[in-house]
């Protein structure tokens, strides 16, 4: 049995980590401040005899009490609104909780998988991101907390790798949903589905030309336990996300559709520095984790949706 920590393991990605590492048989210590973090994501965990909550903040959280095998660093808010309400706690959280997460992995020998993200490449100018792409960063903007804070945790684990032989591992997270996302996190498929249920209407921001492309999140755990897996040697950085590529616009009229809803969709003020395409080149991904999404946003959706019924009917 593995001792794992995950920190931001009450969030949507962590929570969704934790029980599919305590179903592997491990150990996993969850720490979370519940900033965005939420404890009905992990209530039927905090029965679990292997499964520990740890409610303290990632930058003043005691880092030589307890010893990890493994550790997964998804702490940070990661919806535009929600990182952006306390940029500066925001940056504290890559940075100074990055630090100490490297420093508690170089003491203890461990792996460290470092959640980084496709907003690494900011608003990208080459199509599909690889990852040697140094990207279009915006530096002062307001999704600068987030992006460079995300920079320069990815700085900090290659520094550490080359000064320390840190085991370290960088993957970069395309945009992703599914179950115990908030249905207040701001997110698009959060948004469109919520109001879609509620037959609100549904706000596309800008002209709905921008793409994402979306990743369900069982796919991703999968993704992201094969890179913790692999030889030390494979480091990443490594793209994981569904190359499958769609307009806003798209994806609202497949959520009305799907839900029979009578919402009407309405365009809003585009939020700055928005990036207009984005699409993961996932070749690393396939050579050295064998991995590629399985699951289509079709499939991901109907998951969803009945995810979100339950969620507003409670
Ligand atoms: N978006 C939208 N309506 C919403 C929420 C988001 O049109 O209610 C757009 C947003 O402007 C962006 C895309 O959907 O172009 C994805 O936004 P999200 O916040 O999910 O993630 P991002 O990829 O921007 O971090």
């Amino acid at each position: 049995m593995k001792n794992i920590l995950v920190t931001g393991g009450a969030g949507f990605l962590g929570s969704n980590l934790c029980e599919r590492l305590i179903r592997e048989g491990d150990f996993v210590y969850c720490l979370d401040n519940l900033y965005t973090g939420k404890l009905k994501n992990i209530e039927i965990l905090l029965e679990n005899k292997n499964f520990e909550f740890i409610n303290e903040d990632i930058r003043t959280f005691n880092i030589n009490k307890l010893k990890f095998d493994e550790i997964y660093n998804a702490a940070c808010p990661a919806s535009p609104p929600a990182y952006q309400k306390d940029a500066i706690y925001t940056l504290e959280t890559n940075i100074i909780g990055t630090k100490k997460m490297l420093e508690l992995a170089t003491l203890n020998n461990a792996k460290i998988l470092q959640f980084s993200t496709s907003e690494i490449y900011g608003n990208p100018l080459i199509y599909p991101q690889t990852e040697e792409y140094w990207g279009n960063v915006n530096p002062i903007g307001i999704r600068s907390c987030y992006d460079e804070g995300k920079r320069v945790a990815e700085t900090f684990c290659f520094d550490y790798k080359r000064q320390k032989n840190t085991r370290v591992k960088v993957i970069r997270i395309f945009n992703t949903y599914g179950k115990n996302m908030d249905k207040n996190d701001g997110r698009v498929i959060s948004n469109f589905i919520v109001q879609a249920l509620q037959n609100k209407d549904i706000t596309i921001y800008g002209d709905g030309t921008q793409t994402r492309s979306f990743c369900y999140v069982d796919d991703l755990i999968d993704g992201i336990i094969k890179m913790m897996n692999s030889d030390d040697e494979v480091t990443g950085p490594i793209n994981l996300g569904n190359p499958q590529e769609f307009t806003m616009k798209e994806l609202a009229e497949i959520i009305v559709n799907k839900v029979s809803s009578k919402s009407k969709i309405i365009f809003m003020d585009l939020p700055k520095d928005d990036p207009t395409k984005r699409k993961p080149d996932i070749s690393k991904a396939k050579e050295y984790l064998k991995w590629s999404p399985t699951i289509t946003l079709d499939q991901g959706l109907n998951k969803t949706i009945e995810y979100f019924k339950e969620v507003l009917e409670k």
